[in-house]
């Protein structure tokens, strides 16, 4: 079949910036695609920290100090481009010093609409002097939302772009980017001002991402189950009238997992090396994992994990009842790694301070140490109040570290609750949000692995669990042809 043109456009994208999933997701998207034959040209806006830390970039003579108005102000973007060795997709960033140059990827400053309207607006004022000519251009999260009204509007006039079509794809709906009506001039769309939700503007708001689901061509989501939880209350956050209006209905894609980075037999993070057949590695960073963490406990202690973002959505406020009475009735250590809100933060730092040598709090964001905790525990908790796919439960069930989730959007598509009876699942799922669900939950997972026959089961039916993105990419493969 004929390859198709596609730009990817990312707030972050791995290897470069990552604050989450949508990082990952995005740069095995690329990849996978310009692996299946696609012509890939992925864009991300240039921060500080990629100036800092890849070099090999070039300037692309065509697109240099293009001028772009934001309301009344005046800026230049360049274009940059990674140089890849003509392998896989074209990396390039949109280089905007004012805008992209700060302390961090996203900011609390008051323009930072501004800076997702310039970088979006830069990808289309780039594909114009590069005279390349998307058949599909696939937008995520609220950043990128208001492309698609863009080639509806202010780029319409351009044939360049008349066969392009737009998608949407949704990571998280609690993001949405609002921000003030009387802003609205930032987005430069002239007389197509009146295509903006009007009864949002007369509540004082614009919501870029509530304008990407109107205006893209396809709105798609990072799990089959999620994609049905927002079209209602309470997970559509105010967005499910717009999800339920569309013609067509959102499509659920449930994410792969890059096992590249993110195997054990593999894994370039790790010492110590494991497999199905073989799983002696495992104990080996166990015991790294232990010491590194200054908990006081045999390997033969059983030692649950976290690796979150510390934020509302993960369900931390489940475990401020039910944890501190499980540690004290139970022997298991517990590690958490997390950066994030500080009633979070503190809550561990109080925890890891109250139960010395059993909990350990490492607060932070740290790659390698997240590759170890899944390679050295033996189970992982996520309990989530909503996650769209979530990456650590599948993560986890490749390293034979068994999921305790609870049962919500990508969590519910790919973990199964385990029946020791006929052998058959793969982790611990339970369904309410309440401190006595998690516990339960906790509670069964530790009686079962003081059951080693049955935990060797579970073992082995997690790591026998395929999310590759091969599989995956193709679901998004049949998207574009359908909608070229
Ligand atoms: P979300 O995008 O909502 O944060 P996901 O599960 O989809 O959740 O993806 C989270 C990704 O970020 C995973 O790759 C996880 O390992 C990583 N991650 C989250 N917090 C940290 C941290 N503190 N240190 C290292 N990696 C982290």
């Amino acid at each position: 079949m004929a390859a198709l043109k596609l730009c990817i456009v990312a707030s972050e994208m791995m290897p470069f910036a990552k604050t989450g999933g949508l990082a990952d997701v995005a740069g095995a998207l690329s990849r996978q695609l310009a692996f299946l034959g696609h012509e890939v040209r992925a864009f991300v806006p240039f921060y500080r920290s990629i100036r800092e830390n890849f070099k090999d970039v070039r300037g692309v003579d065509a697109v240099q100090g293009v001028p772009i108005a934001i309301g009344a102000d005046r800026f230049e973007f360049s274009l940059l481009e990674l140089d890849n060795g003509r392998k896989g997709p074209t990396v390039y960033f949109i280089d905007c010093p004012a805008m992209f140059s700060r302390a961090s990827l996203y900011t609390e400053d008051p323009d930072e609409h501004r800076r997702f309207i310039l970088f979006s607006r830069a990808v289309l004022e780039s594909c114009q002097r590069l005279r390349y000519s998307p058949d599909i251009i696939h937008c995520n999260d609220w950043h990128t939302a208001f492309l698609p009204l863009y080639l509806k509007s202010v780029y319409a006039w351009d044939q360049l772009f008349a066969r392009s079509r737009s998608v949407l794809t949704i990571h998280n709906i609690g993001y949405q980017g609002e921000f003030a009506a009387g802003q609205a001039a930032d987005l430069g769309l002239g007389f197509s001002e009146n295509r903006l939700q009007q009864s949002d503007l007369r509540a004082g708001i614009i919501n870029p991402l509530k304008h990407g689901i109107v205006f893209a061509d396809a709105v798609t989501t990072v799990s089959p189950t999620y994609a049905r939880e927002i079209c209602v209350t309470p997970l559509g956050m105010g967005m499910q009238d717009a999800l339920s209006q569309r013609h067509d209905p959102i499509v659920g894609i449930l994410n792969g997992v890059d096992y590249e980075e993110w195997d054990p037999r593999t894994d370039p993070h790790l010492e110590h090396h494991f497999h199905l057949a073989d799983v002696r590695g495992k104990i080996r960073n166990k015991r790294r994992l232990i010491e590194r963490s200054g908990l006081r406990f045999g390997d033969s202690v059983p030692l649950m994990s976290m690796v979150t973002r510390l934020a509302e959505q993960k369900g931390v406020d489940l475990l401020f009842d039910s944890l501190p009475p499980l540690l004290n009735a139970r022997l298991f250590g517990l590690v958490v790694l997390g950066a994030g809100e500080r009633r979070y933060r503190e809550f561990f730092e109080t925890l890891a301070a109250q139960f010395p040598g059993q909990v350990a709090f490492h607060r932070g964001y740290d790659e390698p140490l997240a590759h170890l905790i899944e390679a050295g525990s033996d189970m992982f908790l996520m309990p989530s109040r909503y996650e769209p796919c979530g990456l650590n439960q599948m993560y986890s069930l490749r390293y034979g570290t068994i999921p305790i989730v609870r049962k919500t959007g990508g969590l519910a598509d790919s973990v199964q609750h385990f029946d020791p009876g006929s052998g058959a699942g793969t982790g611990v799922v339970f369904e309410h949000y309440d401190a006595p669900a998690v516990s339960w939950a906790i509670n069964t997972a530790l009686d079962w692995f003081a059951d080693a026959p049955s935990w060797r089961k579970l073992m082995r039916n997690a790591m026998a669990q395929d999310f590759s993105w091969q599989h995956q990419i193709q679901q998004y493969d049949a998207l574009y042809r359908r909608l070229t």
